[in-house]
């Protein structure tokens, strides 16, 4: 194993407590869990197991924090928000080892995407605090009134995240919120809730305001729904599962609580025969096995134009043979284990129906056989050909490294494949023809569309999906609306 730095060996070695009001202390029920790591199975350290005691110590911490954030100068809000970016950027190998070690994922995944991208969002949203203006309107009667909006934050936002970009998705959700005035109940998820916990003392030691974000560690029954069903949370901001988003919306109508709901994919890749089939084949990789799979936005259903689709096939099993199987905090690592031994199982049966259902294996298909994995939750990087759409394997989210490659003989066809499924996330484009890529970005009925690329993502682009995927965009201008409600103020002045 890499060496550990020593703030990462003193961190794991902490008692961790929830924070509430700018205090760390001990669930109310007194209950701890354990921390594994997913490529060992062992514990590295235990977090607090919040309850609905603490759910309702936490909200009312963040209600009195309000007026006090709201108070603190535009200017300053965005100074310490910057701030917060600058210092994740300077903590950045910290992060990477405690996400790697808690998650799973490779280091080299984390100094791309996870730890610049949140710092960045920090200091994107940096900038928009000291720019969220109200307008004035002149009625269309003439009458005299002056008229104006105001730009008001909801209130309290509860922040409910997953386990696959744990880091990051505090900073998608913490970026807007703040900028836009809120203050936030934080539920990391139960699997890997230490980077959100460092953030906690990172945020302290900027100067955050005590109870602008509290944090409540725990499982989703216990800590998650008593927030969601909460009668003073104004919001719920949430990513993560089909199943569970419709709990949440359930949960939320008792004070019609305002939703952002980041839901589950089934995104396609298409890809055409006049595409750069080497860039298409790397590409596609990236779509179906970065982060071992565990993306929302995997496009892992790939469609390929009938005449190029053996060497498109070959060229992507081959590629197979660079994935460096390992613990993420192994530095020659490029692929980790998955996050838990209940997501691997789910995995491994979604393959087994894949291959009952009469799929051909091409590549993978279960757990390395190396015995220096055996204690982890890995799973080989697998390829089905001979799929149809009737199968679970296309029709329902695996959320680990596994590509359904099938044909289509015209854009119309490439189409219908697309759109076949009930989300609408994301999908990839691989073509040289500009025109089509314009018909078919119009045409496929997603949130994002990335054309002879995949997976960008940029703290100033929007994102969010369509249809089952979900409402309420992320990043971008627009992610800050749904954090915000407008007043509208009428003067008489006659
Ligand atoms: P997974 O099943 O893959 O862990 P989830 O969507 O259930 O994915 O988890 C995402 C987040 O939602 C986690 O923080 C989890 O604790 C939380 N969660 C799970 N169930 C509920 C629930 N009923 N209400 C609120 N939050 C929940």
């Amino acid at each position: 194993m890499s060496a550990l730095l020593k703030p990462v060996e003193a961190f794991l070695a902490r008692e961790h407590g929830l924070f509430i009001a700018g205090d760390e202390g001990s669930a109310a029920s007194g209950e701890r869990f354990d921390i594994l790591n997913p490529a060992t199975g062992l514990v590295i350290a235990t977090a607090a197991s919040g309850g609905s005691t603490d759910i309702d110590a936490a909200v009312a911490a963040a209600r009195s924090a309000l007026p006090v954030w709201n108070a603190t100068p535009p200017g300053r809000r965005a100074e310490l928000l910057w701030n917060l970016g600058v210092r994740i950027e300077e903590l950045a190998d910290e992060f990477a080892q405690l996400e790697a070690l808690d998650n799973g994922k490779p280091l080299s995944e984390l100094h791309i995407v996870d730890i610049p991208l949140c710092a960045s969002l920090f200091k994107y949203y940096a900038g928009w605090v000291t720019k969220i203006e109200g307008e004035t309107i002149a009625p269309m009667s003439g009458a005299p009134f002056h008229i104006y909006t105001r730009r008001e934050p909801v209130g309290v936002v509860g922040a409910i995240i997953p386990w696959n970009f744990p880091l990051l998705m505090c900073g998608y959700k913490l970026g807007p919120a703040l900028a836009a005035g809120n203050t936030v109940v934080l539920k990391p998820a139960e699997q890997t809730p230490l980077t959100a916990l460092r953030l906690m003392h990172l945020m302290a030691e900027v100067g955050f305001p005590p109870g602008v974000v509290n944090l409540v560690t725990g499982f989703g029954p216990t800590a998650g729904a008593p927030l969601a069903s909460h009668h003073d949370v104004d919001k719920i901001t949430f990513t993560g599962e089909n199943a569970t988003g419709q709990k949440i919306l359930d949960a939320a109508k008792g004070n019609m609580k305002r939703l952002s709901l980041e839901l589950g994919g089934k995104s396609p890749s298409l890809v055409f025969a006049d595409a750069d089939i080497d860039a298409a084949v790397q590409g596609t990789f990236g779509a179906v096995y970065w982060n071992q799979g565990q993306c929302c936005i995997a496009g892992a259903r790939v469609f390929v134009e009938s005449s190029i689709r053996d060497e498109f096939l070959d060229k992507l099993v081959a590629r197979l043979d660079e994935v460096v199987l390992g613990p993420g905090i192994e530095a020659a690592t490029n692929m980790g284990p998955l996050v838990s031994a209940e997501q691997r199982d789910r995995v491994l049966e979604l393959i087994a129906s894949g291959i009952d259902q009469g799929a051909t294996l091409q590549a993978g298909g279960g757990s390395p056989d190396e015995p220096a994995l055996s204690n982890g939750y890995f799973v080989q990087p697998t390829v089905f050909t001979d799929v149809d759409p009737t199968m679970r394997i296309m029709r329902e989210e695996i959320f680990g490294p596994v590509a359904m490659v099938s044909t289509f003989e015209d854009e119309a066809e490439a189409l219908a494949c697309a759109n076949d499924t009930a989300f609408g996330l994301a999908a990839g484009v691989w073509t040289r023809d500009v025109k089509r890529t314009h018909r078919v970005a119009a045409a496929i009925r997603s949130g994002v569309v990335w054309v002879n690329t995949y997976g960008w993502f940029d703290a100033a682009v929007p994102y969010g999906g369509f249809r089952m995927s979900g409402f309420g965009k992320e990043l971008g201008r627009e992610a800050l609306d749904p954090y915000l409600q407008t007043k509208t103020v009428w003067v008489d002045l006659s």
